[in-house]
C-alpha cells in the first residue's frame, strides 16, 4: 500500500470524517508514538522507537500547521520505517537532512494524507473551483496545515492544472506541478520584470489572488507566447515566494517541445541532455 493509501485508511479506520477530528497527537499515541515537544538543534524533528513504542521530538514552531505535519510525518517514520531513527528536516520539499531521499518522501506523503486526506480535500478544493493563495490560507486554516503542505497537496491531488514554485530574490528553487501538466513546460530560472513575483521582490507588493499573464513572462519555451496563464504569489519562509501558476487548458494539449533549456524531450516524453 502507498503511503497516501495507509494513513487514509488510518483516518477511515478511526471513523474521522472531517478535518477539524484530525487530532494527530491523539492518533499518534494510539500508534505507539509519543510526542514531546524540545528546541532541536539542526533539525526540526527527531524519531526514536524501541521495540513498539515511540517517542517523536518536535521543534516548537509558531505554526500549528507546521507542528502538525512534522507529527504526521515522524508517524509516518514510525508506521512504514519501523527499527529507525530520523532526524528530519520536514516541509521543506528541497533542504531534507537525510540522506535517504526516499524514506522522507514516504513520510511526508504519509502526512500530506493524514493530515488532508483525499476524501475531504479533494471536495473542498471542488466547492472553491481555481483557489488562489487567498482561498489556499482559507482551506489551511480549515485542515491545520501550513500554506506550503497545503499548496503541494492541490499540486498533488492532480485536479487541476496547476504549478507550485518556490523562488528567492536570485531564482527558482523548486517546482511542484500536477501530474498531468505536460513536462515541456520549462519555468524560467529567473523572475521576468512582468510577473507579480517580480514586483514582490522590487516593492513587498504582495499578489494572494489570481491575475493573468502571458505565458512567456513564466516559461522558456519559445511558443509560450501564444498562450496565458494565471498567477498569484505568497511569501513563504526565509525570504522565500511561493507562486502558484494555473495553466489555460490549450497549454495541456500543445505538442512535445525538442527546443527548450538544455534538454531534449523524445515525443514519449523522457528527455536526454543536449550534447
Ligand atoms: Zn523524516
Amino acid at each position: 500500500m502507498s503511503p497516501g493509501k495507509l494513513a487514509e485508511a488510518r483516518i477511515q479506520e478511526l471513523g474521522i470524517s472531517h478535518p477539524r477530528e484530525i487530532a494527530v497527537e491523539l492518533i499518534a499515541m494510539d500508534a505507539g508514538m509519543r510526542v514531546e515537544y524540545e528546541s532541536l538543534d539542526g533539525c526540526e524533528a527527531m524519531l526514536v522507537g524501541v521495540g513498539n513504542r515511540a517517542v517523536a521530538t518536535i521543534k516548537p514552531s509558531s505554526s500549528r500547521g507546521r507542528e502538525r505535519y512534522s507529527i504526521g510525518h515522524e508517524l509516518g517514520h514510525w508506521e512504514m520505517h519501523r527499527g529507525r531513527s530520523f532526524r528530519c528536516r520536514v516541509d521543506d520539499p528541497d533542504q531534507n537532512f537525510s540522506s535517504d531521499k526516499v524514506l522522507e518522501k514516504e513520510a511526508d506523503s504519509y502526512s500530506a494524507h493524514l493530515l488532508m486526506p483525499s476524501f475531504m480535500f479533494e471536495p473542498a478544493v471542488k466547492v472553491i473551483g481555481d483557489p488562489s493563495f487567498q482561498e489556499l490560507d482559507e482551506l489551511a486554516n480549515g485542515f491545520e496545515t501550513s500554506m506550503l503542505a497545503t499548496a503541494m497537496r492541490l499540486a498533488d491531488i492532480d485536479a487541476l492544472p496547476v504549478i507550485l514554485a518556490c523562488f528567492t530574490a536570485t531564482g527558482l528553487r523548486w517546482s511542484k506541478a500536477a501530474a498531468h501538466v505536460p513536462r515541456r513546460w520549462f519555468l524560467r530560472n529567473k523572475l521576468d520584470d512582468d510577473s507579480f513575483a517580480f514586483e514582490y521582490f522590487e516593492n513587498g507588493r504582495e499578489h494572494p489572488r489570481l491575475g493573468k499573464q502571458p505565458a512567456e513572462t513564466w516559461f522558456e519555451n519559445l511558443d509560450a507566447d501564444k498562450y496565458e496563464v494565471r498567477e498569484c504569489c505568497r511569501p513563504g519562509r526565509n525570504g522565500e515566494l511561493l507562486v502558484l501558476l494555473y495553466l489555460e487548458s490549450k497549454m495541456l494539449y500543445a505538442g512535445f517541445d525538442p527546443h527548450v533549456g538544455n534538454r531534449k524531450f523524445t515525443s514519449a516524453g523522457s528527455y536526454v541532455t543536449r550534447k
